[in-house]
């Protein structure tokens, strides 16, 4: 495996390494830029896998839904979490086996279903009773995971407000699954996207295990799979807890459940969040209010859409050192809303000079527009499977 220059999740200043390939980048093929790197993609999936021995890794595809990707994660052996028709065609593009992934989107329209059984995948979520109904026809080669909600106010992402049901409509629907014949396969949750505190999955696992002890007093045919979703934190401006530490407890719950239950995991942030660096470079600037104003040739509509879909607190410097003064960014769109950092301290800058953040990997092109016409920012990949060392993609 090649070595990467980089370390992009690291808080430092560039390194002379990581400067030269910015530069040469944007030399190449102009700004702005995503600069990917396939080998911190990998570093990434080893760190959770190590994290959480006994678990699958479904890789969800939603944060950062490119093919380099999916190709260094099959590579890896890494398992797959699909939600659309589109993230099917993804995957089975690049030859990802249709036994490695599940369909885990809770509400589907029937030709959704169909798609991803005509690839071959035969796991899916439901999270209430008309859904569990559209598995009817299907419930021959379908099997469903049942997602309950743990409501979780700290995450990025709160995301058992729009999904997930009550530990009574779970057996609720285990029951009436039974009599419909179709083969309820597990439990799922998803505690919330960038969760910092492991005692939310410790909770929803117990909750989960109390589910499966239930279900078993009344006669319902035993569970075998427990899918804990994803969630797993990165470090952005603010740190949080290495991995390894992070998933201790986690270790500690799921040790708890019958030796029968398989253990799944999607995680998406945490995989790619670090992988992706941007690149921006400034298109001209003004004084207003006794602060430098440099509008950018990136922002909030592009590459820096997570500041507004996904909290998004990004290290972002400049290229260029000296001394610093309290400056703004703004990105290149009419629009009043399109700033990206106020009052960041940076040195006088140039038309033509770059800024460079790390951890852009996660919810950020994966939400970019094309608003007023800016084309988005294109993706370098570094260290791909099949291509040269650095390629256009
Ligand atoms: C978005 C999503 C994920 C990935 O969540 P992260 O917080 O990025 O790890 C996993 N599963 C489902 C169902 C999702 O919607």
């Amino acid at each position: 495996m090649a070595h990467s220059v980089l370390d992009f999740s690291s808080f430092s200043a560039l390194s002379a390494e990581e400067t030269h390939l910015i530069e040469t980048s944007v030399a190449q093929y102009g700004a702005p830029l995503l600069l990917l790197d396939c080998d911190t993609v990998r570093s990434q999936y080893r760190a959770l896998k190590a994290a959480l021995p006994d678990v699958t890794l479904h890789f969800a595809l939603k944060p950062l839904p490119h093919p380099a990707v999916v190709r260094a994660l099959l590579d890896e052996g890494a398992s797959f979490d699909l939600a659309t028709s589109g993230e099917v065609d993804l995957v089975a593009s690049q030859g990802v086996p249709a036994e490695n992934t599940i369909h885990t989107h809770p509400i589907k329209r029937d030709i959704d279903i169909r798609d991803a059984l005509a690839y071959g995948c035969q796991v899916f979520v439901v999270d209430n009773m008309n859904e569990l109904e559209k598995f009817i026809p299907y419930r021959d080669e379908a099997e469903v995971l049942i997602r309950l909600s743990f409501r979780n106010a700290e995450a990025f992402a709160d995301l058992s407000k729009k999904f997930g049901c009550s530990s009574e409509s779970a057996i609720k629907m285990m029951t009436r699954a039974q009599e419909l014949g179709i083969r309820i396969k597990g439990l799922s949750f998803h505690v919330g996207s960038q969760t910092t505190n492991p005692n939310k999955y410790v909770e929803a696992i117990h909750a989960c295990r109390a589910v499966m002890e239930e279900a078993i007093e009344l006669g319902l045919p035993a569970l075998s799979t427990l899918d804990i979703g994803g969630g797993f934190p990165v470090s952005y401006c603010s740190k949080v807890t290495p991995i390894k530490e992070f998933c201790r407890p986690i270790n500690a719950a799921l040790a708890t459940l019958p030796e029968t239950v398989q253990v799944l995991a999607e995680p998406g942030r945490f995989i790619v969040a670090p992988a992706v660096m941007s690149v921006a470079s400034v298109m001209g600037q003004a004084e207003r209010e006794g602060e430098t104003w440099y509008y950018l040739d990136d922002g909030v509509y592009g590459s820096f859409s997570g500041l507004m879909f996904d909290h998004g607190d990004y290290p972002i410097m400049a290229i260029k050192q000296g001394e610093r003064f309290p400056s703004v960014l703004a990105g290149p769109t009419c629009d009043s809303i399109d700033v990206v950092a106020e009052h960041i301290m940076l040195p006088k800058l140039e038309n033509g000079d770059l800024i460079v953040t790390r951890v852009m990997g996660a919810y950020t092109s994966a939400t970019a527009t094309d608003f007023n016409f800016f084309k988005r920012a294109q993706t370098v990949v570094l260290n791909d499977m099949v291509a040269d060392q650095r390629m256009i993609g």
